[in-house]
């Protein structure tokens, strides 16, 4: 799809179950109703869907997100598996043409795909020519959370390769509640359910969008306030949250999400309850 003078494309690594204690399978169940999901949400694991986001202008390539990064070490036993690389190569794009990667938060289902281990059990950037962006309270946090000796730390920071890359200098580390390092991108720190989660918003020539990252991490929990176990505040992911669907309905914005297994994207509409729902993205000519 076209925002203004950037194309988006949805990319998609395949449906899969995360567990309570964090550990991540494949998912072979036939495609869940809504009301399944929603119904999984009070079960032992969830059914999500890991969609990265592919941004495009001029010489510009930029990912928001990079998944899970299944198959990409040398040697994975996950072959004709979909990652990242698989998905860049749909678009007859290589790893090395990605100049610019966003992360939303460095919770490992995010992140992963941003490096991999060569034939030398060496860890590389998977986008060797990208500046990676990341905040830099998402950094302190994650360090403080792998550091902990505690049953209650947050298991989903893996920051084993994360730390090679951030020695090699490819990460730049964000301060502040809004950054623009592109024209018409712009970085927004919301904190919640990380206290560095930041989101994206896309504007140009008077449209919009948003890449939600775990702030609302898919279409079914539009109208869920308490979803995740994971947010480490509630009560900001609730306000923000809140705050986020209010100014996007208004927007009339299109919405990016990262976990949906279907309505990856689309406009909030209002039922006759007020409760958002998420209409259909009509096609431009
Ligand atoms: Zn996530």
């Amino acid at each position: 799809m076209q925002i203004g003078s950037y194309t988006v494309e949805l990319l998609s690594e395949g449906r899969f179950e995360i567990f309570k204690d964090g550990h991540i399978n494949r998912s072979l169940n036939e495609v869940s109703s809504s009301s399944d999901i929603e119904n999984a949400i009070t079960q032992t694991h969830l059914e999500v869907g890991i969609n990265p986001v592919l941004l495009q202008k001029g010489d510009y390539n930029i990912l928001l997100d990079t998944g899970l990064g299944w198959g990409l070490d040398a040697g994975s036993s996950y072959s004709n598996i979909s990652n990242i690389c698989t998905n860049l190569a749909i678009f007859e794009l290589t790893p090395e043409d990605i100049t610019h990667v966003f992360l939303s938060h460095l919770h490992y289902d995010h992140v992963a795909g941003s490096s991999y281990t060569d034939e030398n059990q060496q860890t590389q950037p998977t986008f060797p020519n990208a500046q990676y962006y990341v905040h830099q309270k998402e950094w302190e946090y994650a360090l403080s959370q792998v550091d902990v000796n505690s049953a209650f730390y947050d298991t989903n920071y893996q920051l084993d390769e994360f730390y090679r890359l951030v020695a090699d200098g490819y990460i730049h580390f964000l301060t502040g509640q809004t950054n623009e390092i592109i024209d018409g991108l712009r970085i927004i720190q919301t904190g919640g359910h990380t206290p560095g989660h930041q989101i994206i918003k896309i504007k140009s020539d008077g449209e919009i969008a948003y890449f939600l990252g775990d702030l609302v991490p898919s279409s079914t929990q539009l109208n869920h306030h308490k979803v995740s176990t994971k947010d480490t505040n509630e009560l900001d992911v609730k306000r923000e949250k809140v705050h986020l669907l209010n100014k996007a309905y208004k927007e009339e914005a299109i919405l990016l999400f990262y976990h949906s297994t279907f309505g990856r994207a689309g406009r909030l509409i209002r039922d006759e309850d007020k409760r958002f729902i998420l209409g259909d993205i009509p096609f431009k000519g």
